[in-house]
């Protein structure tokens, strides 16, 4: 399978570069407000005789994102690290759309990942061009799922991790890092991490899974590839039509483009025949609404706002997202806490899904673009549940009410106080 994966391409200028540790972006088409994104080049002639819709389908759901393994960049088989993530499940909602006056609404519920988030494709990927790299020491900087999520493929794999967050980092996430073996380093101010994990990785050869670079964050190509298979699993489960609308709460657009990337190799090797849509649903903040708006060729930072979605807090994003943007037609919607609060509770509780806050602003941002028109009701549209609820319960922990006496009565009393149910 060797020629399969040919080299790094600029997603900018078309430089093209060999498979090699190249985590910030086009050197080439670079200046001082604007760094494009690399992709991986495949030659698709040599992979359209390699795969078929029934090889996919037959191969078991515990190898995870490598059932698709002709489409991903790792090349020896020994290298592919897998948790057994994705093969997440795409659930019709019945209930929403009933409410919402919609009648083709799904999610993809990607809490059901080991770490429990859908940066275990990216990091289960990452991961394993790294061990393929011959890298020793995984590294990131970050607050959230990445974290939790590189911290356990780098143990699968027999790496060491170190990890530079925040001393803001939830309990939860900590946890996580920690667990799975992670040296986490909490660092004084946002800026000084990726300067500190830049000299690690030139330095020590350190391999990191996420971004450090600025103006505009590039991060790990091979990563991204992951996130194709959210597509190709969508496809087949709605059985080779491509949805209207693909829905992805997105900061640095990864999941966003490595979406988008994916519905676009399974058209050209003719899987399917049709592309969705993207929809980059943002915190207010909105630095890919903002791009558009400006009509911008370069995403440009956007003043700070404290946001519940933290794992898509964030005042830049990347060239990948604005170019997915453009080429799918797609809309970026910012959206407000309110608003993501109301969705968090409708998921939950007419779809019985307990979703991030950052993962309900997909929904947040259908129920806008709806009510403004701009998304048809008849229309087929897949919201990406990024994480689970689970992972920050700060927004929606209840008060808790004082115990009744085991009687009838206080039964009656309690419901009809607190929840106004009649016994
Ligand atoms: C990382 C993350 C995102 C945003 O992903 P990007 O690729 O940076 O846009 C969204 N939701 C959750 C839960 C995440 O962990
Ligand atoms: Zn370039």
């Amino acid at each position: 399978m060797a020629d399969r994966v040919i080299g790094l391409k600029c997603l900018n200028c078309g430089a093209e570069y060999p498979l090699s540790r190249m985590f910030e972006g086009c050197p080439k088409c670079a200046t001082d407000k604007f760094r494009s994104n690399l992709t991986v080049v495949y030659d698709y002639d040599a992979i359209s005789k390699l795969i078929s819709k029934d090889l996919f389908l037959k191969r078991s759901r515990l190898m995870g994102v490598w059932r698709f393994k002709e489409l991903l960049p790792v090349e020896n088989e020994k290298y592919m690290i897998t948790l057994g993530e994705g093969n997440t499940p795409l659930l019709k909602c019945k209930n929403l759309e009933k409410i919402l006056g919609l009648r083709n609404l799904y999610v993809k519920d990607e809490s059901r990942n080991p770490t429990w988030s859908y940066k275990d494709r990216l990091c289960s990927v990452a991961i394993s061009k790294g061990l393929e790299f011959g890298a020793k020491v995984a590294t990131v900087a970050t607050t959230g799922n990445h974290g939790g999520s590189t911290a356990a493929y780098a143990a699968k794999a027999g790496m060491d991790c170190v990890i530079f967050t925040l001393p803001t980092v939830s309990d939860i996430m900590l946890t996580l890092m920690h667990i799975y073996g992670a040296k986490v380093v909490p660092i004084t101010t946002p800026e000084g991490r990726w300067a500190l994990m830049k000299k690690c990785v030139e330095e020590l050869g350190w391999y990191p899974t996420g971004t450090y670079s600025s103006p505009m964050p590039t991060g790990n190509p091979y990563g991204v590839q992951g996130y194709k298979t959210i597509a190709f699993e969508i496809a087949e489960q709605l059985e080779f039509e491509v949805p209207d609308w693909v829905v992805v709460p997105t900061v640095y657009g990864e999941g966003l483009y490595g979406i988008w990337l994916g519905f676009n190799e399974f058209q050209n090797l003719g899987i399917t025949d049709d592309l969705p849509r993207m929809i980059a649903a943002e915190t207010e903040m909105g630095p890919i609404a903002n791009a558009l708006r400006k009509n911008l060729d370069y995403i440009e930072k956007v003043p700070s706002k404290p946001t519940v979605a933290l794992s898509i807090a964030g005042t830049i994003s990347s060239y990948q997202a604005l170019k997915t943007m453009r080429d799918s037609n797609g809309y970026a919607m910012p959206v407000t806490d309110d608003e993501i609060l109301q969705a968090q509770k409708m998921l939950a509780k007419h779809e019985g899904i307990f979703a991030e806050p950052a993962s309900s602003a997909s929904l947040a941002a259908v129920i806008r673009l709806v009510e403004e028109n701009r998304i048809d009701r008849d229309e087929k549209i897949v919201l990406v549940i990024t994480s689970t609820g689970l992972k920050d319960i700060r927004p929606v922990t209840p008060k808790k009410l004082p115990a009744i006496e085991p009687v009838w009565k206080d039964l009656e009393i309690f419901l009809k106080k607190h929840y106004n149910f009649q016994l």
